[in-house]
């Protein structure tokens, strides 16, 4: 069941929302050379502590870390670690927190000081695909639009659109119906109305889409080796078309 917010639930996500834009937006301005995802993820427990809010992914199915820190060919659910960032690195982070009763969720690939042209040119698509994806999200369209203008996007570039994770329903709960695939038909799915808030995050592969989780149990990596980018919003649908919830 896909479940419609009020107006006052909504007014709680977008604090729940500016919230984790904020974070991000610490972790955009704190990410360079020598950096370790360990100090990031500090960064973002200790901003948590502060505002008495609850990182979202700590012990989430027995996840042991407030961000996932996914560099290179990490596609999603990265473990922070001790490793600096090198230049030439991106990193994607996705940090999600409840304050008030409800989630807010994003996640932003950064480049680590000068990135080639290829890669800056992944992330480009990756975040246009989300955007599309955004825009696709309106008062009476159908679920699957979304996922539609995200995969023209993506593999219009000739990028990989990965299968095995996808977007998802957000509110009172992290994950909610409805699943959001990156790829499909337009016109399906259920019809979208406003009041819904939806965390649209496509993970884009420069090469094949496919994936293999590794034996952590939790990151998951391109088969091919090729880097990935992952963008991510929480959006609500309104009758003035979408609202990003998660942005400063
Ligand atoms: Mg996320
Ligand atoms: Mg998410």
């Amino acid at each position: 069941m896909i479940v419609v917010k009020s107006s006052a639930e909504l007014e709680r996500m977008r604090r729940s929302g500016r919230m984790v834009a904020e974070v991000l937006e610490m972790m955009r301005q704190k990410v360079a050379p020598g950096v370790t995802t360990l100090e990031l993820n500090r960064l973002a427990e200790d901003q948590c502590k502060k505002w008495k809010a609850k990182p979202a992914f700590k012990g989430y199915g027995g996840f042991p870390y407030t961000i996932c820190a996914s560099p290179n060919d990490r596609v999603v659910h990265g473990f922070p670690n001790a490793d600096p960032l090198q230049e030439g690195d991106i990193i994607s982070i996705d940090f999600g927190l409840i304050a008030d009763g409800f989630y807010g969720d994003s996640a932003v690939t950064l480049a680590v000081g000068e990135i080639d042209s290829a890669t800056q040119r992944l992330l480009s698509v990756t975040k246009q695909s989300l955007d599309d994806g955004i825009a696709a999200a309106v008062n009476g369209g159908r679920l699957s639009d979304i996922s539609h203008a995200v995969q023209l996007r993506a593999e219009g570039a000739g990028y990989g659109v990965v299968r095995e994770f996808v977007g998802h329903g957000i509110g009172r709960a992290l994950h909610e119906d409805p699943q959001i695939p990156n790829y499909g038909p337009a016109g399906r799915g259920p019809l979208l109305k406003a009041g819904m808030t939806l965390a649209i995050e496509p993970m884009i592969n420069a090469g094949s889409p496919a994936v293999k989780v590794l034996d952590d149990g939790w990151t998951a990596v391109t088969l091919d080796g090729g880097r990935s980018a992952h963008f991510e919003h929480t959006v609500v649908v309104t009758e003035n078309g979408p609202e990003i919830l998660t942005r400063l």
